[in-house]
């Protein structure tokens, strides 16, 4: 994930706002088997980290599909290379799934595409391809919301829908950049169709873990501008609430 640089709203606004607790809840049981797919390495913990547990407690077969491996955090950096930033950033998936799943009934399989990190934009097709095969019409595809705000999450949702208008799929929708730049009641957000799904503290605790897997995006790499880290506290306070919300 990358965040514009600047405050974004607050999160104590986000808790502030009483329409948030009101939406409907999500219900889990009907999920057999859950696709979520994540344009880098963090967006799947930060925004259903807990809704992967969940599943996974469930005895669901929930399946990552990395589009990219994060190559383009710190485009500046000289800490650290795309090629570094690459292979650390796949790791911290790898460490962040484990956390999510460990010891649960459920099976977690991670699959990536290595698609260019800030280019899924220009491989909306071959997502869409690559995503069609790995869901059933019986399954969930949790995707990022087509309107989040960022190139790559917004292909990726547009590849999300494509995929599971020719599968027959559910698509569930994630935003994650939105709580920066919307506001509470924000005409440019579909609240109608928000859903909420509160989290159980095992899975809260799993998630607050698997977020500690990345410190490249919430720590900074070193002292430079460039090496500031991707999620400052005040947005990583978003990913921390007790309730994830998705669009159904
Ligand atoms: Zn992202």
């Amino acid at each position: 994930m990358t965040i514009e640089p600047g405050a974004g709203t607050p999160e104590a606004a986000w808790e502030a706002w009483t329409a948030l607790s009101a939406l409907p809840v999500l219900d889990l049981e009907p999920c057999r088997r859950a696709v979520v797919l994540a344009p880098h390495p963090d967006d799947e913990t930060l925004a259903v980290g807990g809704l992967i547990a969940a599943l996974l407690a469930h005895g669901t077969t929930v399946v990552l599909l990395a589009a990219t491996d994060g190559e383009a955090s710190h485009p500046g950096s000289r800490v650290s290379s795309p090629d570094q930033l690459r292979a650390v950033r796949a790791a911290e998936t790898s460490a962040a799934l484990a956390a999510l799943g460990a010891g649960l009934p459920g099976r977690l399989v991670e699959r990536r595409l290595q698609l260019p990190d800030g280019g899924l934009t220009a491989c909306e097709d071959e997502l869409t391809s690559a995503l069609a095969p790995l869901i059933g019409v019986d399954d969930w595809c949790i995707a990022p919301f087509d309107g989040d705000g960022h190139p790559d999450h917004d292909s990726a949702g547009r590849a999300a829908a494509a995929a599971c208008a020719a599968t027959g799929a559910r698509l569930l929708s994630y935003p994650l950049w939105l709580w920066h730049w919307a506001a509470p009641d924000d005409e440019r957000v579909p609240w109608e169709r928000a859903v909420r799904l509160p989290l159980a503290d095992e899975a809260r605790r799993r998630k607050r873990e698997a977020l500690a897997c990345y410190p490249s995006q919430t720590e900074p790499l070193g002292p430079a501008a460039e090496d500031a880290a991707v999620v400052p506290p005040s947005d990583l306070a978003y990913f921390l609430r007790t309730e994830e919300h998705l669009f159904a």
